[in-house]
């Protein structure tokens, strides 16, 4: 069904199933504050529903169940296919980061009373909006002789949380002169971690040194082992309800793990596929998808290799043939229509919370520079698709023409000549600290998603 609030169709026997499906993400979101902990819980969700490490597998059939890893921070599971691979796939591609603080390389000093710890931001943030809220500390800190420590402070209640100070009103006269994106300046976003004098130390830094002292008798590190950490800073807590309705659902990394979450599902529920389907995260979509954990980087192409070879005997035209037979959507959220900003979009061509999954054919900016303008031809297929599998979906461009733009992970498997088109679910308050989804897209996002790698 199109452009038509999907709520109503659920409303007289079927909450119970929009709501218990959302009750899984919203535990899947609490937990996945990272990208290296979405892929925890991923490998965790595969491996109770019987996918196995491709590593560990010789040879693969249709009906077979794998996933495959990288550095801890990409996750594809796949199931294989009645056809050849070199059929092509049908694939669901997500992102996993998400915009947040990093702790820098260097990052503890001590000034005025106070041990406070650097950071650098990550991904496009109005850094504004990461003062005064109370802040956690995921990631992990690797030791010289290869030691990896997990850190996580701030989730449990028990916790202690960080957060970055703001200045108060009554002094903020030349403050609030400033424009939005000069009131915090990104070298002013540093965290206070402490106030309390190392006990008997009269010297200099004796905060400073109470705090190594504190984490080294935690986790056993030293200052210098910062040198090699990953160490994240996101906003504290779970996801919550929102909506005294109970319709929507707040919380930190919607973009893209609402996504992630619903096509990892999609594809770990389907027990029998025509076409091998995969849910594929990734890493860095946030600044440029870049690296080795990136959509850039080769591994997706490489794992594919792989299954070519544990299914048939591999040679490289095989695996050329399979990445242009395949068939995919770039799993990402997009801009959701906000009354109280309507003039930013084109309101015929915008994405509605409750409008069911979301179609964005092109992104881009300037003149859709940058975009994966997606095939008709292939669009028409996805129509069809979701109009049989009674899925509500919508279109819509990110805002109006020349108001800004932004890209996805769409154009990158385009190069490998696949067709592919974005898809995914509206987010409000997109790339702050509390993001906002209606809880009726999530489900339908997962069964059109479904539809996708069953019909196409
Ligand atoms: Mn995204
Ligand atoms: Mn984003």
């Amino acid at each position: 069904m199109y452009a038509k609030n999907a709520w109503k169709k659920y409303q007289k026997d079927g909450l119970d199933k929009v709501f218990s499906f959302n009750d899984g993400y919203m535990s899947f979101l609490s937990k996945g504050k990272t990208e290296r902990l979405c892929v925890k819980e991923a490998i965790r969700l595969a491996s109770e529903r019987g996918f196995k490490n491709l590593d560990e597998v010789k040879n693969l059939k249709p009906g077979d169940k794998v996933f495959a890893t990288n550095k801890g921070k990409n996750f594809a599971a796949f199931v294989i296919g009645k056809k050849d691979l070199e059929c092509g796939l049908r694939v669901l591609g997500a992102h996993i980061d998400s915009p947040r603080l990093d702790v820098k390389q260097n990052p503890l000093y001590e000034r005025d009373g106070f041990c406070l710890m650097d950071t650098h931001y990550y991904g496009g943030i109005k850094k504004y909006l990461y003062v005064t809220i109370p802040l956690a500390i995921h990631g992990v800190v690797v030791k010289k002789d290869g030691t990896v420590v997990d850190v996580n402070v701030g989730e449990d209640l028990n916790d202690p949380v960080v957060g970055i100070n703001d200045l108060l009103i009554h002094l903020s006269g030349d403050l609030m002169s400033k424009p939005a994106s000069k009131v915090v300046e990104g070298e002013d976003l540093d965290l206070t971690v402490g106030s309390i004098p190392m006990e008997g130390d009269e010297e200099k830094d004796a905060i400073k040194k109470n705090i190594l002292k504190l984490l080294n008798d935690k986790y056993g590190f030293e200052e210098e082992d910062f040198l090699s950490a990953e160490l994240e800073i996101v906003p504290a807590g779970p996801a919550r309800d929102y909506g005294l309705d109970r319709s929507m659902i707040a919380g930190y990394g919607h973009d893209d793990r609402v996504c992630a979450y619903t096509s990892l599902m999609a594809v770990l529920d389907e027990e029998k596929v025509d076409y091998t389907s995969c849910a594929v995260l990734v890493d860095k979509e946030e600044v440029g998808s870049v690296g080795a954990t990136g959509a850039h980087s080769r591994w997706f192409e490489n794992v594919i290799a792989n299954l070519i070879a544990k299914t048939t005997d591999y040679n490289d035209l095989k695996l050329r043939n399979a990445l242009t037979n395949t068939k995919m959507l770039s799993s990402d959220v997009s801009a959701g229509y906000d009354p109280l900003y309507a003039g930013v979009n084109d309101s015929k061509n915008a994405a509605y919370l409750g409008n069911g999954l979301c179609f964005n054919k092109y992104t881009g900016a300037r003149g859709k520079s940058g975009c994966n303008d997606a095939m008709p031809e292939f669009f028409a297929e996805i129509r069809k698709a979701m109009d049989e599998s009674d899925v509500n979906w919508q279109t819509s461009e990110l805002g109006k023409v020349d108001q800004g733009g932004g890209g996805t992970i769409a154009y990158i498997l385009g190069n490998m000549n696949m067709n592919v088109v974005d898809a995914g679910v509206a987010v409000l308050s997109m790339h702050s600290p509390m993001e906002v989804v209606s809880k009726v897209d999530v489900y339908e996002a997962y069964r059109g998603y479904r539809a996708f790698i069953t019909k196409l």
